[in-house]
């Protein structure tokens, strides 16, 4: 099955108990048992629920992994993923990782004894200097948010199989319509789908897909002990979602690469960073390992102020936190997304307080451009 293809009838396409094609929100919480033990399937919604499922299925399909999960956010999934692991077991992590990824493990699994290091992943070197004898995983995103930096998904895998790491991708801003890390070497594969896969700005929600039955299980077996499920209309506002994201990535595409045109020629724009461009230090590595670009751009204007008043002139973009979404978006990171990073550290990855980022929407380009042009004036 082709990806387009798969967006509409993969998973479980429509609810087998009824035929109804679009599947049904099972908005419930228990299920009748026959005798002790004796059911369909269903126990109780924490443990399973069809919606769920249904979604679970779908995203496994995707991602071309064995099993699904879905979580009430993204830092659901990522905690969840992260409970994979024991006190004293470490962790090497991508440096300029979400900033609620970073939160969450230097401020609330530190802990609970889980050590993590911060490093450069489009730098395997780095990685390999960072392995410890408890080391056992690596976890990559990319691109980055928000300076887009790639990294080479088959020669990271290359080097968790040789020292024996869990290799777990981000693969939030690629989406599985462009990348799939499975199929590269990954074992884990992680989302916010608040962002791309809902697509529409109106639903938190979190997935993970795991790529054999040991994993599923024990992953299985932290979210039902912990709980952290998405519920059957979020599940169902995913499902739904899902159906337009091929639609919605061309159009994103065709849209960024008409915006970092224009960027590029733009005199108040002093530094621009996105994979698609043939500058970016790892285009080869982004063209190979995935079928496009994306719709995250960022961008530096030279300060603060500057960047201030870009962000209250523009009338498309929407000054807010998140992305993926068809509407754009436009925030700087220094103060909204990455503000929980301390200031020296925001410094030292080049999150410079006059960076902007742009999530491009799928309105029409000329509209986006126009308003750039004039607020950048
Ligand atoms: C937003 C985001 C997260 C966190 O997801 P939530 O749904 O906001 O909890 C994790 N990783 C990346 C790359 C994100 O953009």
């Amino acid at each position: 099955m082709k990806r387009k293809t798969k967006l509409i009838h993969g998973g479980i396409p429509g609810d087998p108990a009824t035929g109804a094609v679009s599947f049904p929100i099972y908005q419930v919480s228990t299920y009748k048992q026959e005798e002790v033990g004796v059911h369909k399937g269903y126990e109780y919604s924490r443990t399973g629920n069809p919606t769920r499922f249904a979604l679970e299925e779908l995203v496994k399909d995707l991602e071309e992994g064995k099993r699904g999960f879905a979580f009430g956010s993204g830092m659901a999934a990522i905690t969840a993923v992260m409970m994979l692991f024991s006190s004293g077991d470490h962790v090497i992590l991508t440096d300029d990782v979400y900033g609620g990824t970073y939160r969450v493990v230097s401020k609330v699994l530190n802990r609970i004894g889980i050590e993590a290091t911060f490093v450069d992943t489009t730098d395997l070197n780095a990685v390999k200097e960072a392995i410890k004898p408890n080391t056992k995983a690596l976890y990559v995103e990319t691109p980055t948010n928000p300076l887009l930096k790639v990294t080479d998904l088959k020669a990271a895998s290359q080097v968790a199989k040789e020292n024996n790491l869990l290799f777990i991708v981000d693969n939030t801003f690629s989406t599985p319509y462009w990348q799939t890390p499975i199929t590269l070497g990954a074992d884990i594969v992680l989302h916010s789908a608040t962002k791309y896969i809902g697509g529409h700005s109106d639903v938190v929600a979190g997935i993970v897909v795991v790529n054999d039955d040991k994993l599923a299980e024990d992953l299985h077996f932290v979210q039902n002990s912990t709980g952290g499920i998405l519920g059957p209309q979020d599940s169902w506002l995913l499902i739904r979602g899902i159906k337009t994201l091929g639609l919605r990535m061309e159009a994103h595409e065709a849209n960024t690469k008409k915006i970092v045109e224009f960027l590029s020629n733009h005199p108040s724009v002093e530094k621009i960073y996105y994979p698609g461009l043939e500058s970016h230090p790892q285009h080869s590595i982004a063209k190979a390992q995935a079928g496009g670009f994306g719709g995250m751009v960022s961008f530096d204007v030279g300060s603060g102020e500057k960047a201030a008043q870009v962000l209250k002139k523009v009338h498309y973009f929407t000054l807010a936190e998140s992305l993926g979404a068809v509407e754009s978006l436009i925030s700087v990171p220094a103060q909204m997304t990455h503000a929980s990073i301390p200031s020296d550290r925001r410094a030292e990855l080049g999150i410079t307080d006059g960076l902007i980022r742009i999530s491009v929407g799928i309105e029409d380009a000329d509209d986006l451009i126009e308003d750039l042009k004039q607020a950048l004036q």
